[in-house]
């Protein structure tokens, strides 16, 4: 059965930039119920035992699992979610392993935060804008609803949601202010590094 992660920081470590309104919501509701209709769906199935990434690469693409592949993806996308993030206060930009990196694919790191919040705001409807890796090759991917890189045999580095529970009650219809400020003042450049380099 899986459980809510806990998060390495408070609900209110995020603001200005994500109100603690918004993480009770976000958090403690919305990822509970991804993680608590995955558990009914798959108890007493052969799915019951399996990590969360072979349920994802197992229920992918079948109709008849829709459900399944929905909630364990947001179950994974979400922990993926706030492990990008990381408080204001302790946020030390990002690393030259990373910058380096990002200069590489994009041509600069102004260039990559140009593009992925671009991503965030052309997004049709609900989903996410990921940061992933491809054999060497780093790439900007746009994803709708619950869809995540694992299903198709990318290495996430960074995700951002952009369903509207996750800038609504701050923001409202700016998804791109959210996008912009959550890129500026809140990402965990560590985390973001550490995937780039693995
Ligand atoms: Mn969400």
């Amino acid at each position: 059965m899986f459980t809510l992660p806990k998060l390495a920081y408070d609900l209110t470590a995020l603001e200005p930039v994500i109100s603690a309104r918004t993480m009770e919501f976000h958090y403690n509701k919305h990822h509970q119920a991804y993680i608590d209709n995955l558990n009914k769906m798959i108890i007493g199935t052969e799915l019951e035992n399996m990590s969360l990434e072979e349920i994802i690469v197992k229920t992918g693409g079948q109709p008849d699992k829709q459900g399944i592949f929905n909630n364990a993806g947001q179950h994974f996308n979400h922990d993926f979610f706030w492990q990008s993030l990381c408080p204001v206060v302790k946020n030390s930009g990002p690393s030259q392993a990373a910058v380096e990196a990002l200069n590489k694919d994009f041509g600069s790191l102004d260039k990559f935060k140009t593009e992925f919040i671009a991503a965030a705001g052309s997004l049709f409807g609900s989903g996410w804008v990921w940061l992933v890796k491809e054999a060497d090759q780093l790439k900007i991917v746009k994803m709708f609803n619950a869809d995540n890189p694992i299903a198709h045999g990318f290495k996430p580095v960074l995700g951002l949601d952009v369903w509207e529970h996750s800038y609504y009650l701050d923001y409202q219809n700016r998804r791109l202010d959210f996008a912009s400020a959550v890129l500026e003042k809140v990402i965990n450049w560590e985390f973001v590094a550490k995937n780039i380099l693995s």
